[in-house]
């Protein structure tokens, strides 16, 4: 028999969804409020897993349908297919996902005039080119409260649509291109999305991340749908646009590869000039700075570091592959960064070396994220992790190995830390994950280790030939961890599945006791496991001697051992070079 509160969950449940699959912020709340008073834990784990899959989107999607079914069962204790039909009844509501392959979006918006209206609103325009000529319908994701759709045109005739639960619906059956005019509304608020309007600096941007970018334009936001792009923005008299590269001669900025929908930015206001650093494989990285905000040399730093990380990028795995120009824009905002693809954002009020990791983190995006895109959400430490990596190689290359081991340590540190909450996931997640929910460390930092150990296992020579093949073949595709592994084994001839399973979903830090023993020259080497070590785990240390003599093992965590190195040890140092992902204490 379920509890009360979880009883009260479903009745919450199906009163959210009663009109529709999409949330309110206030049902959102409320239906929080009755997992929060849910006390049996398995109860409460069932109920949250239904809560994550519309906190944040406040969206229950087709493809979430199972899952919260699932989950429903459990939390009332009934078998599947057994849920009471006033459950399945709501589930009838889920919002149909998008069913239209995008080719390219040509986006227009006219801040030139005041904006009309009370919610304020901007024209906007966009002309969607399909993959395949439309269906019956066509879906894609419009956000009702920052939307609204004036005309659909197809073939240069209007055709009918409906906008519901987030969704624009469009009846044009064989179009190729779908024409609409619509206008969209600003928000104020500087930590929101969609277009973001900060009043006090008059400048306004775009976040769209991760599947909110029909807050902006009507679009399809899943992450394997990579799209081409051409923004153009027209704003008053003595404002400035920056988007993806260069403005062309059209007056538009063009993407012509393909990225997913998040990645196309725009952003518009009086910037700084924090100048150009040219490098020698011809991209310019261009500054454009927020206010007086930014200290000049941590600008400087920013600009030139970015510019140094783009040439390392191209030289390791392959040429930018978004023209002849990045620019770093500085805003205002919660994340360290963001990575539109040819105009990356970065977040003011970080501390300089943060700011500019920052930095080259989203210009490593170009080839992680942005160029070689995701299948789906579940698998964001294909982007993240391997963009982590790539920042932390640009840093030992430009600093040397000690800031390298520095950023493994943080890396390691954080996820520590979030483990330690028990807060895990798996490092590659379903289809259905929402990226803005739970432990989203994992996809980051556990993502970056399994890259640096893979290092460790095939030599640092032959990963880098490795993700420079793999970024040559997959870039302007959508990819996930099973392609990777194949690929990779089948380049390297190495079997590598059994390290990935291994390592797939950590419960905790793994961790050891070191328990070894010196006696002169004899060690008893004892590693003691702490918490689970992942199978096939060596752990190397460094033996040293009174007179600087040094020999080096690798010991098994469980395994005893005794080795006279032949000569007086003074000392043993557990993976100094920062070669397994493992706590030894
Ligand atoms: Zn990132």
């Amino acid at each position: 028999m379920p509890s009360v509160s979880a009883r009260a969950f479903q009745i919450a449940f199906e009163r959210t969804l009663t009109k529709g699959g999409r949330l309110s912020a206030g049902d959102v709340k409320a239906l929080a409020g009755a997992a929060a008073r849910i006390k049996d834990a398995s109860e409460a784990r069932a109920a949250a897993e239904v809560l994550a899959l519309v906190k944040h989107d406040r969206l229950l999607d087709r493809d979430e349908v199972e899952p919260a079914r699932k989950a429903l069962c459990r939390l009332l204790g009934v078998s599947p297919r057994g849920l009471p039909p006033s459950v399945e009844r709501v589930l009838k509501n889920a919002v149909p996902v998008p069913n239209v392959r995008v080719q390219q979006y040509d986006l227009s918006f006219d801040f030139s005039e005041r904006a009309r209206g009370e919610p304020e609103s901007f024209p906007a325009r966009a002309v969607i080119t399909l993959e395949d000529a439309a269906g019956p319908r066509s879906i894609l994701e419009a956000d009702p409260e920052r939307l609204v759709i004036d005309e659909v045109r197809a073939a240069g005739k209007s055709v009918p649509f409906t906008m519901g639960d987030g969704r624009l619906t469009v009846t044009a059956p064989g179009a190729r291109r779908l024409d609409i005019r619509y206008r969209v509304r600003p928000t104020d608020d500087t930590s929101g999305y969609g277009l973001v309007r900060d009043r006090h600096a008059g400048r306004m941007w775009t976040l769209t991340w991760p599947y909110n970018t029909g807050a902006l334009f009507p679009s399809t936001s899943r992450p394997h749908d990579g799209a081409t792009a051409r923004v153009t923005v027209k704003v008053t008299r003595g404002e400035h646009v920056v988007s993806a590269g260069k403005q062309q001669a059209d007056g538009a900025f063009h993407l012509d590869r393909q990225v997913p929908a998040y990645a196309i930015s725009f952003y518009t206001g009086r910037f700084v000039d924090g100048g150009t650093s040219q490098r020698s494989n011809g991209v310019d990285v261009r500054l454009h700075g927020l206010g007086s905000k930014v200290p000049e040399a941590t600008r400087r730093e920013l600009r030139t570091t970015v510019a140094k990380a783009v040439e390392f990028f191209s030289s390791w795995l392959g040429e930018y592959p978004f023209g002849d120009r990045l620019n770093v824009v500085e805003i205002e905002s919660e994340y360290g960064g963001m990575e539109h693809a040819g105009a990356v954002a970065v977040g003011v009020g970080q501390a300089r070396a943060d700011t500019v990791e920052a930095g080259v983190h989203e210009a490593a995006h170009h080839w992680f994220g942005d160029g070689v895109r995701i299948a789906h959400w579940g698998e964001l430490w294909m982007s993240e992790g391997f963009t982590n990596y790539a920042t932390f190689r640009f840093f030992r290359h430009h600093q040397g190995e000690g800031k390298f081991h520095a950023l493994l340590d943080a890396a390691k540190e954080t996820l520590r830390e979030q483990l330690g909450k028990h807060h895990t996931q798996p490092l590659r997640g379903p289809s259905t994950s929402d990226p803005q929910a739970g432990l989203t460390w994992v996809p980051y930092m556990h993502g970056v280790w399994m890259l640096r150990m893979l290092e460790v296992k095939l030599g640092t020579a032959k990963l880098d030939g490795l993700l420079r093949a793999w970024f040559q073949h997959k870039r302007h595709q959508a990819v996930d961890t099973d392609d990777f592994i194949r690929f990779a084994e089948a380049s390297t001839g190495e079997r590598l599945r059994p390290f990935f399973a291994a390592w797939d979903h950590l419960q905790a830090m793994p961790s050891v006791r070191d328990k070894s023993k010196i006696e002169g020259s004899t060690v008893t080497f004892k590693l003691a496991p702490r918490t689970p070590v992942p199978a096939g785990v060596g752990i190397p240390v460094t033996v040293r001697g009174r007179r600087g003599e040094i020999a080096q093992l690798t010991i098994v965590p469980g395994e005893e051992r005794t080795v006279d190195v032949g000569f007086p040890v003074r000392k043993l140092e557990w993976d100094p070079e920062r070669t397994v992902m493992c706590d030894v204490g």
